[in-house]
């Protein structure tokens, strides 16, 4: 593996949000403080050494800075106020973009303007769509699936999640790359990924390393959050025909009672992370890239759309329903197009991914060992 010095590392990151780096003089508390660093990752000092002395290469093939949770204890006491855990969540957001061979992600983190161009330009995309191609117009009484009519939406659905699916795992592609091939000096056995799949499951759905930090109320938050974005993720791209109806139904109707509670946990998930990010109490939230900000306010004005929906279409209203529904397209559409591959929703991919990525690591360095033991014994 390539040791080259990259004198330009440090800027870069900057750009995307690392603070007051070079003021770190190696002291080693915050990786003592940590709850999560161990022997085998010392990290946050780790990092910020590497990015001290320009070692890109060496960076980029390691997966510490995606076992960082930004607790925010390692900044709270270092005694030089280098920000260790504001510069890990900048390293974060460059490795984003570095796994992204599209670039487009690093667009995003390094300019307003494509940040939010794209934006706009996904909004109106969708917009002109209904404006040209939308189904007949029924005011008598709400007709949703006449205006937008369901089969065509779900297609479309489908689309888009192939979409996204396939940018986000090319980039997941490139990410193992990075880190179990060019970044890991032995042989990985097959058998090894496969033994620690399971790996991967739990730290998909649970975020478990989260848990092990000292204060455990920002994971439950974050559980909450993933509970209503995947509960609402699934409703619409597998279930949608079942979603979308003009049907009115009880409230005690699963449709109805699913929704409501995916959508009271994507409200709690999504204003507990605009509110904290404005009151600056967290350490976590003292720092605010734009890409902070965009992806929790699309997310509260989808969801507060789609209430307006249902609310609009129970109450029979069918001109509004018709117009906050496009709306509601207009802003869901490039918050999954864009988010999700190539911004900040794609730490929710990476970090199960680096989880698994060590311990497959891990059990192919004990098979090694185990080989070599026994070739030594013979
Ligand atoms: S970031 Fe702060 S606590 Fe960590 S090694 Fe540097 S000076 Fe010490
Ligand atoms: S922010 Fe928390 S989890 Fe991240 S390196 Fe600092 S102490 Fe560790």
């Amino acid at each position: 593996m390539g040791t080259r010095v990259d004198t330009n590392l440090l800027p870069e990151l900057k750009d995307y949000g690392a603070v007051n780096v070079e003021a770190c003089f190696n002291c080693g508390n915050c990786t003592a403080i940590c709850p999560l660093a161990d022997g085998d990752h010392p990290f946050p000092r780790n990092v910020i050494r590497l990015i001290q002395v320009g070692m890109k290469d060496k960076l980029l093939t390691s997966a510490d800075p995606w076992l960082c949770y930004y607790c925010g204890e390692c900044s709270e006491t270092c005694p030089k106020g280098a920000e260790p855990g504001e510069t890990l969540m900048a390293v974060r957001r460059w490795m984003t973009a570095q796994y992204d061979w599209t670039g487009l992600g690093k667009k995003f983190y390094t300019s307003k303007v494509w940040e939010i161009g794209t934006i706009l330009f996904v909004a109106l995309f969708v917009i002109l769509g209904f404006v040209f191609f939308h189904g007949p117009v029924v005011t008598e009484n709400v007709e949703l699936n006449t205006f937008a009519p369901v089969e065509v939406i779900h297609i479309l659905d489908w689309l888009m999640a192939g979409f996204l699916s396939f940018f986000l795992l090319t980039n997941v592609f490139r990410m193992f790359l990075k880190i179990l091939i060019k970044g890991t000096d032995i042989r990985i056995p097959i058998s090894a990924y496969i033994l620690e799949a399971w790996n991967l499951v739990l730290h998909v759905f649970t975020q478990k390393k989260y848990s092990e930090c000292d204060n455990r109320r920002p994971w439950i938050d974050h559980l909450i959050l993933v509970f209503g974005y995947g509960t609402m993720f699934a409703i619409i791209v597998l279930f949608l025909p079942w979603f979308q109806t003009d049907n009115i139904y009880p409230i005690t109707h699963p449709q109805r009672w699913l929704g409501y509670l995916a959508t009271i946990a994507l409200l709690y998930g999504a204003g507990q992370a605009l509110w904290g990010r404005v009151k600056k109490v967290r350490q976590m939230h003292r720092f605010s890239h734009l890409s902070d900000w965009v992806f929790p306010i699309l997310l509260m004005v989808t969801t507060i759309t789609g209430i307006l929906v249902h609310i609009l279409r129970y109450a029979g209203l069918p001109m509004a329903t018709y117009v906050t529904y496009v709306i509601h397209l207009a802003v869901l559409a490039p918050m999954l197009i864009l988010e999700v591959p190539f911004g900040k929703w794609a730490h929710m991919a990476y970090r199960p991914f680096a989880q698994y990525f060590i311990a497959v690591r891990k059990r192919a360095e004990e098979y090694q060992g185990a080989l070599e033991a026994a070739s030594a014994a013979d």
